[in-house]
């Protein structure tokens, strides 16, 4: 039995950390372009530490604030053409997986002409632009991924640029950043980091380092679940929450998602229900597929997310997510006939077949 685990993003995190850490950004070149998404990354404060870290270093930046939630492929050419145009030496990140994402794309799309035909082949050649990222989310862990998810409208769904030149060179955790997030937002970006660790966890790729990474992040989490309902998290918990997330990418770098993720897609894709909010309405219904096929699995999960058993997980989350969006017949025939032959099916560690994931659509989303 063999563990292969790799992290090549240097994390530095805690109160004021952009500012206390500015120099390390000044190896990176002259010039940066910053993308954030429209309105929070001014507002949360993340943009001005970034811009006074540039400042105080002498490095000169321009901002790309255009990128949407489920960013686009012409919003990533869009900005690898403004990173050319503005001469940007590398990229720095700001938001939630949105900017995250795009950023990664556009560092590529900045540094080699790929026609849309073939970006998501796997052929990157080897330079993209060095990419910093600050998560204003505590979600999608893109800080510490390998991964682009982009809306692919030509596939009716999102599909990923998979590629270890994006991989961010740093990440920056402040937990200041994620306190203003509205609550539905925080809770949804916390369950798709939640699905990250026990995806993880039922990964043909799971290792023992993946295994305690993902240990780590589901217990955080689930120790926060009755506040976060709430809205009253402590500002330790917001640190822990965003540390929580930030574990989990460094759980799907190396294992990649699963069928919850192929799912979650669709119902992103056709129906506009925001990412994490997607996948949390379909995992505790999932680990009750994994407990009936895989009793001894789903117990070893259980265990170690600190849960009594899978019923618990299911209760939590339909608590924290409300009541969910409805299915038709027609949408669950057609969702799970994609999902059945996504690039995830192969890391599922309990397969499950079209039939199987029609019913756990059904089982989630009808009444
Ligand atoms: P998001 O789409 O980046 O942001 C959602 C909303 O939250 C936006 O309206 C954003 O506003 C707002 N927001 C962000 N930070 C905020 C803050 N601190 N305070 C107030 N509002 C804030 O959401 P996300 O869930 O973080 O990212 C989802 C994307 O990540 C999806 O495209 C998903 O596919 C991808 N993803 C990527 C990976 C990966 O490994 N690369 C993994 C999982 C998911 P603004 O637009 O104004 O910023
Ligand atoms: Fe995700």
């Amino acid at each position: 039995m063999y563990n292969n685990y790799l992290m090549p993003t240097r994390i530095i995190s805690g109160d004021g950390c952009i500012n206390a850490f500015a120099s390390e950004l000044k190896p990176f070149g002259k010039t940066a372009m910053l993308v954030t998404g429209s309105a929070s990354a001014k507002k949360n404060g993340s943009l001005d530490d970034v811009t006074a870290a540039l400042t105080k270093n002498g490095q000169t930046y321009f901002v790309y604030d255009k990128v949407k939630s489920n960013p686009t492929v012409p919003c990533a050419y869009d900005g690898g053409e403004a990173a050319k145009r503005g001469g940007a030496d590398f990229i720095v990140a700001i938001g939630g997986g949105s900017p995250m994402d795009a950023a990664k794309a556009m560092a590529l799309l900045a540094c080699r002409d790929i026609p849309e035909s073939e970006l998501f082949s796997g052929d990157y050649g080897n330079r993209a632009l060095p990419i910093i990222a600050v998560p204003t989310t505590a979600g999608t862990g893109s800080e510490v991924t390998q991964y682009s998810i982009l809306t692919n409208d030509k596939a009716e769904t999102k599909t990923s640029i998979a590629t270890p030149l994006i991989f961010p060179k740093i990440a920056f955790l402040d937990a200041k950043y994620i306190m203003g997030l509205p609550r539905d937002t925080m809770i949804n970006t916390v369950a798709d980091a939640l699905s990250h660790a026990i995806e993880g966890m039922l990964s043909v790729r799971a290792g023992v380092f993946s295994d305690t990474l993902a240990s780590s992040s589901a217990k955080t989490i689930i120790s926060c679940c009755n506040d976060l309902e709430k809205g009253s998290l402590t500002k330790e918990q917001y640190s822990s929450l965003l540390y929580a997330s930030t574990l989990a990418g460094m759980v799907i770098a190396n294992t990649g998602t699963t069928v919850v993720h192929a799912m979650g897609y669709s119902l992103t894709y056709y129906k506009d229900i925001s990412h994490g909010r997607a996948n949390g309405l379909l995992l505790g219904r999932y680990l009750e597929y994994v407990r009936d096929k895989a009793p001894a699995l789903c117990g070893k999960i259980c265990t170690a997310a600190d849960l009594k058993d899978e019923k618990e997980l299911k209760t939590k989350l339909a608590s924290l997510l409300g009541k969910p969006e409805q299915l038709t017949g027609a949408e669950i025939s057609h969702y799970s006939a994609k999902a059945a032959v996504s690039k995830n099916m192969q890391n599922c560690l309990v397969p499950i077949s079209q039939s199987e994931i029609e019913t756990v659509y059904r089982d989630s989303m009808t009444l």
